[in-house]
């Protein structure tokens, strides 16, 4: 094993690592982790600290960590064929079998998995469809896609556009101009004291009907949206979001992508989000939880509908022009076969919905009523704390004391994981699915902790 200090000295010199403030990042003025092990809900660092790892590494350890099932899945693919590509037709047991399980398990009216390798990419490859779709059928003007505010959907040029938050555009000349975006479903946010839950889901319906309307309908291809809002604050919709906004597209013949990195395979308490709120997606994306990140895999599930037009478009057009060298890597698949037997062998889904639905009350019993916190929310193995300096007045700090982040960080001297989300002072919690109540307890307990720390301080 290598020093410390030349790790830590490598790692400043030459990794560019993501997200991440690189520059005070190469001047040694923020500390780095570096992660040796895992287990359950844990992981490890070389400094020997055990970490209660509350957001799932990026939300996608759903399994949790050091599964050997899975380990041993890859090591078998990896000696008898570590790789073969999917084009022309070609394929392995591992790529034909996983998509079989993927359409068992997804909602109703799905056909086909194209595979990819991150949640970004199966995202381009969805627009990328869509387009070629519109084509087909002979509507070239369709290709505006609309997204919301606070929407996550990917790093890419398109994606990067689709994700409805500042820091993502901010210098990297996006969003790109074909991209729109629309009322974040955020009650908590936009709430004034007339509107209730289900008007404020009417009036996001209405804003997204003006939009279109506005645009010319027949401009707009498709609406994306997470079932709950993941990475622009954990917010889960309104009552009623999903079907004012389903009757809108509906009308306009706007197809409706249920973006499900974080919320497919049990994360909800329902193996998807889309069935878990109704939603009729035509396309839907998979990544994060579809192998546990054991190995990088995404997919675009497509339904019935737009799989016609498809096959109508290559006849008439030739094969289609899209592909990934890593389209469907064998070892990913190989992982994540493994992974959804755990999933329902384990029964996390069910313990995703139970435990969840434990510590969202616990979280709320301990921080509803404190006077720095503003709402506390949260749906299956999801939760989020929001802090406001008045809680009356739902007043939001001013962005530069950081409260959230300083949150963070005092639960990180704990030894516990939580997620400063980017956008407004949110503390975010996604446990890998087999959370036990008493991970649950230690969660909450070190959350109350933090909380009381960081408001002490700012007195
Ligand atoms: N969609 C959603 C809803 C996500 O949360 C993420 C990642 N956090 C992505 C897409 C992008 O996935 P990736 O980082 O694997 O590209």
């Amino acid at each position: 094993m290598l020093p410390n200090d030349t790790l830590d000295q490598w790692d400043r010199a030459h990794f560019f690592h993501p997200s991440t403030h690189t520059a005070q990042f190469a001047r040694g003025e923020m500390p780095n982790r570096i992660v040796t092990g895992g287990k359950g809900c844990y992981i490890q660092d070389r400094d020997g600290n055990k970490l209660l790892d509350a957001f799932a590494g990026l939300y996608c350890v759903n399994v949790g960590y050091g599964r050997p099932e899975i380990a041993e899945a890859i090591a078998k693919q990896a000696a008898e064929l570590a790789y073969y590509h999917a084009y022309v037709g070609h394929g392995t047991e591992a790529a034909i079998t996983l998509a079989k399980m993927i359409i068992e398990r997804a909602p109703k009216n799905m056909s086909r998995v194209y595979f990819g390798l991150s949640g970004s990419d199966a995202n381009e490859t969805n627009i990328k469809l869509i387009w070629y779709y519109n084509n087909v059928l002979g509507q070239p003007k369709r290709k505006k896609i609309i997204s919301r505010w606070r929407g996550y959907h990917g790093s890419g040029l398109m994606t990067g556009s689709l994700t409805g938050l500042e820091l993502f555009h901010k210098k990297f000349d996006l969003p790109l101009a074909q991209v729109i975006h629309t009322e974040a479903p955020y009650y908590y946010r936009r709430q004034d004291a007339a509107m209730s839950e289900a008007d404020f889901s009417n009036y996001c319906a209405e804003q997204l009907e003006k939009l279109i309307q506005a645009e010319g309908a027949d401009t707009i291809a498709a609406f994306i949206g997470e079932p709950v809002l993941g990475t622009g604050g954990i917010v889960p919709p309104p009552q009623g979001y999903w079907s004012a906004i389903q009757a809108v597209l509906k009308k306009y013949d706007i197809l409706l992508v249920a973006d499900e990195v974080v919320t497919g395979f049990g994360r909800l308490g329902s193996m998807f989000g889309s069935d878990h709120y109704g939603m009729e997606p035509d396309i839907i994306t998979i990544a994060k939880g579809l192998t546990s990140a054991y190995a990088p895999l995404s997919g675009s599930i497509v339904s019935e509908r737009v799989w016609k037009v498809l096959e109508r478009g290559n006849d008439e057009f030739g094969p289609l022009g899209h592909g990934w060298t890593y389209s469907a890597h064998p070892l990913c698949a190989a992982a994540g076969i493994a992974n959804l037997k755990l999933i329902d062998d384990l029964g996390l889904v069910r313990n995703a919905k139970e435990t969840g639905a434990y510590f969202v009350k616990k979280m709320k019993e301990a921080l509803a009523d404190h006077p720095i916190v503003g709402e506390v929310r949260g749906e299956g193995m999801l939760c989020a704390v929001e802090f406001v300096e008045d809680k009356k007045a739902r007043r939001f700090f001013d962005p530069g004391k950081k409260v959230g982040p300083q949150i963070a960080a005092a639960l990180l001297k704990q030894n516990v994981i939580g997620r400063a989300m980017p956008q407004g002072d949110i503390l975010g919690f996604a446990p890998p699915l087999c959370l036990s109540k008493e991970e649950a307890d230690l969660i909450v307990k070190a959350t109350v902790k933090a909380t009381e720390e960081v408001k002490a301080a700012l007195r």
